[in-house]
């Protein structure tokens, strides 16, 4: 606790953000989540997010993409389920929803509003999935309270304004949060999450060499991951930062500016075992 309110979340905190798993855990604790996103030309972005939610401990992923790009996600990840209308029409029965990788501007806004509405659990929004609220703002009442929103600096600027510089940024956060009810997590050198309560929670892992193409749709994977491991959101949020930051580290011992997101993926599974979780 460095300031009223403001943590800095160092290596030795996060275990404690962690649940614990015993030996006769089955597929179902691990969690059933479902992601949003991958229209034409940007499937890449469901394969990562897919790809990092299983590597963060997923026991069973479900994705949502343009029908014609199905054959490349299930090429790339044969571990994922593609979903159907009848996963869509059951959507409460998932244990976590992360929207938006990849998803376009070009979805059907009353579908969006449909799955806010319908699912009434905490969730994850991204990229497209925040692109599209900025577009209409009045669209945000219907984000379940205690989700999780992860914008880079341009998606927070669409979302709440411009601001003058980064500590102008963080109060706007720190607002939005509060009164959207949300965790905000605001990606970038330092990732700042801010809590409906008005606390703020700095990230210290992680490095320039993440800033990569997918880089995000990583820590969107990873979130939505934890979340339907039963995390509670603030828990999510903080262990999906910082494992991302940290298997973007590891990834930059033995390759520097060559990072690409794919590696961080990788990288993951290493940072449990690193911390000791
Ligand atoms: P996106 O822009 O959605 O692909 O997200 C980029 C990801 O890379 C976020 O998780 C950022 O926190 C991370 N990132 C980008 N630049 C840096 C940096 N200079 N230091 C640490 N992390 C970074
Ligand atoms: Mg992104």
């Amino acid at each position: 606790n460095f300031n009223e309110g403001k943590f800095f979340l160092r290596r030795e905190d996060i275990s404690r953000f962690h649940k614990k798993f015993h030996a006769f855990s089955h597929k179902g604790d691990f969690g059933r989540i479902m992601l949003f996103g991958g229209s034409v030309g940007k499937v890449g972005a469901m394969v990562l997010s897919s790809k990092a939610a299983l590597r963060t401990g997923s026991g069973l992923v479900h994705v949502q993409i343009a029908e014609s790009e199905r054959a490349i996600i299930q090429t790339a990840v044969p571990e994922v389920m593609v979903a159907g209308a009848q996963e869509i029409k059951k959507l409460k029965s998932f244990d976590a929803l992360g929207i938006g990788p990849g998803w376009g501007t070009e979805v059907d806004l009353a579908f969006y509003c449909s799955l806010l509405k319908r699912y009434h659990k905490p969730l994850v929004i991204d990229a497209d999935g925040l692109n599209l609220l900025a577009k209409k703002p009045e669209n945000l009442k219907y984000v379940p309270k205690g989700s999780v929103l992860t914008p880079h600096l341009k998606e927070f600027q669409r979302l709440a304004g411009e601001a003058k510089d980064h500590k102008e940024r963080l109060e706007k956060a720190r607002s939005f949060a509060r009164e959207h009810g949300v965790y905000l997590v605001l990606k970038g050198a330092f990732t700042s999450i801010s809590t409906p309560q008005g606390e703020q929670f700095f990230n210290s892992s992680g490095n320039q060499y993440m800033a990569t193409a997918g880089s995000g749709d990583v820590l969107t994977g990873m979130i939505t991951s934890f979340l339907g491991q039963g995390y509670p959101p603030l828990n999510a949020a903080i262990c999906g930062v910082f494992h991302h930051g940290l298997a973007g580290e590891m990834a930059a011992l033995k390759k520097r500016r060559g990072v690409i997101a794919s590696d961080i993926i990788e990288c993951v599974p290493g940072t449990f075992v690193e911390l000791n979780i």
